[in-house]
């Protein structure tokens, strides 16, 4: 259990699928509140996931702090609550990144293959942020063209998210947690590109080795039970050091 904050939230600014967002003191910070919402399909499906809330916000903290340990500049400032985190401002480029190490889920549907094979290379993806075109896939080129990033803030995009991968490969693996595959979000803040949004099991998946049992959002998106149970394991597991 992590304290309560004394950061008082300021004006509620806006709600995410499963996350608000409300201004903090100083102008450059907010502070997110993590739901128990969640979504799959692009919010075609919704429910609630019992503490997930909690969960994602606690193992988002933990994270951001490696990641900050290995170089990698976040939006995270600190954990204020169970629920709550306090983060820099940054302005979301509209680009989700993906990361595979095996084939799962889009990929799999998208070239007819079966759901688990190795790659012989991390596969690197951008996809549009938009919830209505159903975040499609786009290369750097769409990117530039369109005016979404600029190509300096490619290169970074790219460097830290293969770094994140790496990093997080490394993390997951010596708590017999398999990462499989992974969304990114980038944001600007004071010029710097910095890593936002957040990192859980609502946006990774992660197989047990050994059993390659699911233990992320895909338990609720396919309804396989015990989701609960899943995100309990992998903060526990997350806050074991
Ligand atoms: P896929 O493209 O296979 O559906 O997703 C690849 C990985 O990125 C999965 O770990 C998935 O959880 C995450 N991901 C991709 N798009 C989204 C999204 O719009 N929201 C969330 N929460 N995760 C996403």
């Amino acid at each position: 259990m992590t304290t309560q904050s004394t950061v008082k939230k300021g004006k509620f600014l806006y709600e995410g699928k499963a996350k608000k967002f409300y201004e903090a003191q100083e102008a450059d910070l907010g502070i997110f509140e993590y739901t128990d919402r969640a979504t799959a399909f692009n919010a075609k499906k919704v429910g609630q996931i019992h503490d997930k809330g909690a969960v994602n916000n606690q193992v988002s903290a933990k994270l951001f702090s490696v990641l900050e340990g290995k170089g990698i500049p976040t939006h995270f400032v600190k954990l204020l609550s169970d629920r709550e985190m306090l983060v820099r401002r940054v302005e979301i480029i509209p680009l989700e990144v993906t990361i595979r190490n095996r084939v799962a889920g889009g990929m799999a549907r998208q070239f007819g293959i079966e759901e688990g094979r190795r790659l012989k290379q991390p596969v690197y993806e951008l996809h549009y942020k938009s919830d209505p075109l159903d975040d499609p896939l786009m290369n750097e080129d769409h990117a530039l063209g369109l005016g979404l990033a600029t190509e300096p803030e490619l290169k970074t995009i790219r460097e830290l998210s293969f770094q994140v991968n790496a990093a997080l490969q490394e993390f997951f693996k010596a708590r017999q947690l398999e990462l499989i595959d992974f969304k990114l979000e980038f944001g600007r803040h004071k010029g710097q590109v910095l890593l936002a949004d957040e990192i859980s099991p609502d946006t990774m998946r992660l197989w047990q080795f050994g059993t390659e049992e699911k233990m992320d959002k895909d338990r609720f998106r396919r309804d396989l039970g015990k989701v609960e149970d899943a995100y309990q394991t992998v903060l526990t597991r997350v806050l074991n050091d």
